[in-house]
């Protein structure tokens, strides 16, 4: 059989060409050259397909992230190796390299492409509530028959703070959207029906 592309006859032919043509025109990874993240400015959770999902990444981790995962490796590759690098970043705009090196029919394969991410700030549905002035629950704050004195109020709103704070890592809805001065006493607008919970518990301590 002769390769049609470099017509040598001396070895078999892999997908219509000889091995070292089938090695030369093959791309051992490939990906869309332009890719886009929508993350929350607020929160930085991050819009995967329609669902937003918590995200810990800095952006820089988040788009060689992305790049990883939105790139696919030809199957006869082995020992495939991949790294990104950011070139440049202008504004919302990453542009990477992508370094991918690995064995193809035991030949060794350098490739780099050249990636555009672009970060798109949007905001996600519960940031949205929260600027919204959105609550599930109010947390009142009362003393018998008196205004609270303002050591009581300054221990509370310690408590509702910090309790407050280390909820919201977990969920987004944990936060105060208003703190309402009344002549009985204070009450708490709290975002989320189950933080507000948990935050009456501790409240109850006091
Ligand atoms: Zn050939
Ligand atoms: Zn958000």
């Amino acid at each position: 059989m002769f390769c049609p592309r470099c017509g040598s006859d001396d070895e078999e032919l892999i997908e219509g060409v000889c091995k070292s043509c089938f090695i030369k025109k093959a791309k051992i990874i490939g990906m869309d050259d332009d890719l886009k993240i929508t993350i929350c400015a607020h929160c930085n959770s991050i819009l995967n397909g329609i669902k937003w999902e918590d995200s810990e990444l800095s952006d820089e981790e988040l788009v060689s992230f992305t790049v990883m995962e939105n790139l696919h490796a030809m199957e006869q590759v082995e020992d495939l190796e991949i790294s990104v690098d950011i070139l440049t970043v202008r504004g919302s705009n990453y542009e990477c390299l992508v370094h991918a090196e690995g064995k193809l029919l035991g030949t060794l394969v350098v490739e780099e492409y050249k990636v555009n991410v672009k970060i798109v700030k949007n905001v996600c549905p519960d940031c949205s509530k929260f600027a919204s002035g959105y609550f599930e629950s109010v947390i009142q704050i009362r003393a018998d028959n008196r205004f609270p004195t303002h050591e009581e109020l300054q221990i509370v709103d310690e408590i509702v703070r910090t309790k407050l704070g280390n909820l919201s890592l977990k969920n987004r809805m944990a936060y105060v959207s208003d703190v309402a001065m009344l002549k009985e006493g204070v009450d708490y607008y709290i975002g989320s029906y189950k933080a507000a919970k948990k935050l009456q518990k501790q409240l109850r301590t006091v």
